[in-house]
């Protein structure tokens, strides 16, 4: 598929690698999180980029369709652990002796995933869009926070292509958690479990998280845009000629058997013989030799589909049916124009 011919070039990768070196280089330091109560911490923005639309510079190379649209979006997220709070990631209660610090209920890697996503479409961050100072958060369940992210995704026209999430923890190990967090976002996100990965680190006992003082989590999202009216404009054009051929000749037969020589132009057609049909195929196909020499590319298509016509009452005649024809043409496919014209010959 288009997609993943474009997710195989070496462009693409050099793109995102620059791209993601670039969100990581503007990422505000540590520091300003960690003093933070609130869902997220809600720091001013820096102005605001136009949408990153850079799958235009690697379509030039082979991919043709002109709407293909990617966005990346990076998430950071850190909260203090401390006792007395429930300790939840990823949608789950974690067995603890401490939890996250939130007005929410803390779910970092949650805000994380909402934060990425919401990053790739460059709408308001999770601190501007709820507010730790807005008592209607106080203790939400971080599902709605996410839920509310995807919900914009959609309006906008956009999927999940995919999430990559690491959270860094000393305590608790998350290895026997990972498949029921990743189920529990794949969920939220309408999408399929494959799309969501998520990986645990230990921060090797130094510094707040590695001295169990907080959890750290990075996401990476990408997200395409869906083009349904092209697909579905695709599903109507699939088949169209087989179909159009079929109903052209089944009409005809139809005359044919009737017999309405008064009435009916294609009876009266066959009625004049083999000969007289031969005879208004040549003119046809005259017609759009004419008309193609002159560039008359509207011309060319209605005198082919009068040629297309005649030939067909002249296979009609002949008890010729275009499955014939295009079973002779199929096997044309499978051998080189040479061969066939040496087989010929013969
Ligand atoms: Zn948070």
């Amino acid at each position: 598929s288009l997609q993943s011919r474009f997710f195989h070039q070496p462009l693409f990768i050099m793109t995102f690698s620059y791209l993601f070196i670039n969100t990581l280089s503007v990422h505000t330091p540590l520091s300003s999180h960690r003093t933070s109560s609130s869902i997220c911490r809600s720091i001013p923005p820096p102005p605001t980029p136009p949408p990153r639309r850079f799958a235009s510079i690697c379509m030039n190379s082979s991919a043709t369709s002109s709407n293909f649209d990617l966005r990346i979006g990076h998430g950071y997220d850190l909260h203090r652990l401390e006792s007395g709070y429930k300790l939840k990631l990823g949608g789950i209660e974690l067995d603890h002796d401490r939890g996250c610090v939130g007005h929410s209920d803390g779910d970092a890697v949650l805000h994380c995933i909402t934060d990425s996503i919401l990053g790739a479409l460059s709408l308001p961050d999770i601190g501007q869009l709820f507010s730790d100072k807005d008592p209607k958060w106080k203790n939400a369940d971080s599902d709605l926070f996410l839920h509310e992210a995807c919900n914009r995704m959609h309006a906008l026209g956009f999927e999940i292509g995919n999430i990559d999430v690491t959270v860094i923890l000393e305590k608790p190990k998350l290895s026997p958690h990972k498949i029921q967090m990743r189920s529990n976002i794949a969920e939220i996100c309408k999408c399929p479990l494959e799309k969501i990965n998520l990986k645990a680190k230990t921060h090797e006992k130094v510094d707040a998280v590695g001295e169990n003082r907080a959890v750290e989590v990075h996401a990476v999202a990408i997200l395409h845009k869906v083009n349904k009216a092209s697909a579905q404009e695709q599903n109507e054009e699939e088949g169209l000629v087989g179909k159009v051929a079929e109903e052209l000749y089944g009409r005809i037969m139809e005359r044919k058997l009737e017999g309405d020589v008064e009435g009916s132009w294609t009876a009266k057609l066959l009625g004049m013989g083999v000969k007289k049909v031969g005879q208004k195929v040549g003119e046809e196909a005259v017609e759009v030799v004419i008309e193609a020499i002159a560039n008359e590319r509207e011309n060319v298509i209605k005198e082919s589909a009068d040629l297309y016509f005649h030939l067909n009452v002249l296979w009609a005649q002949l008890g010729i049916e275009p499955k014939d024809v295009f079973k002779e043409l199929q096997k044309r496919q499978n051998i080189s124009g040479i061969q066939e014209k040496q087989s010929r010959n013969q």
